[in-house]
């Protein structure tokens, strides 16, 4: 799964990116406003971490920016102004929820995952399908049961085809879920990477919609 994350401080931000990315995330870190809106404009994210004090282009003109195109890309504001009105403003402004610095990397990424999971509407946190099971937060899936080993490439893959039940996702979406700028994308990586989830969850539950990309269906009795 892809996030912007939009923090001038180089410390800072590296250390979130290095957190995030250990969680399982796909990182793009823009240092200032203007450059995170290029990157909203031509890339597609699942969430952005916004902090509000930035150069040129604040993170409040930012959101409001956002907000004024109608986008309803989750929002988690990082501010060091503690003071109830800065907080009420950054909320009133769109965001959907905020962190006050210095904060925890784990409450970072429990705060991202509620989020993620309210925006994709579902109340319970974790996604089932058949026999299958996939934890977001704990980073499990199970199948009859069993917890399935999957690499955190092979666990995103199936995660955003589980999210998008119903729908193919292109080879080219998946490379940027598993990507981000400056990584290099492996040729065939996406084939490998459904190969080897199709050995180790069975080949029918991912299927190929040659020339398009890849599919999960939807369930056809949703309950
Ligand atoms: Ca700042």
């Amino acid at each position: 799964m892809r996030l912007l994350l939009v923090e001038d401080d180089t410390l800072l931000g590296d250390g979130v990116r290095a957190g995030l990315r250990q969680a399982g995330y796909t990182v793009d870190w823009c240092k200032e406003g203007r450059a995170a809106q290029r990157a909203l404009e031509s890339e597609s994210y699942a969430l952005m971490v916004l902090d509000l004090g930035l150069p040129q282009l604040s993170g409040l003109d930012l959101l409001a920016w956002l907000r004024q195109k109608g986008e309803s890309l989750p929002v988690l504001i990082l501010t060091a102004r503690d003071t109830v009105a800065d907080r009420v403003k950054g909320l009133d402004s769109g965001a959907d929820d905020y962190l006050i610095k210095p904060f925890d990397l784990e409450e970072l990424t429990a705060r991202i995952r509620a989020l993620l999971r309210r925006h994709g509407g579902r109340a319970a946190p974790l996604i089932s399908r058949d026999k299958l099971t996939l934890d977001p937060a704990a980073h499990v899936v199970t199948l009859d049961n069993q917890p399935v080993d999957l690499a955190p490439r092979e666990f995103a893959i199936l995660q955003a085809l589980l999210e998008n039940a119903g729908r193919v996702l292109s080879r080219e979406r998946l490379e940027q879920i598993l990507y981000g700028w400056g990584e290099e994308v492996e040729s065939n990586a996406v084939e490998v990477h459904i190969h080897h989830l199709r050995r180790k969850l069975g080949a029918t539950l991912i299927r190929t919609i040659r020339g398009v990309g890849y599919v999960i269906e939807k369930p056809e009795n949703p309950s």
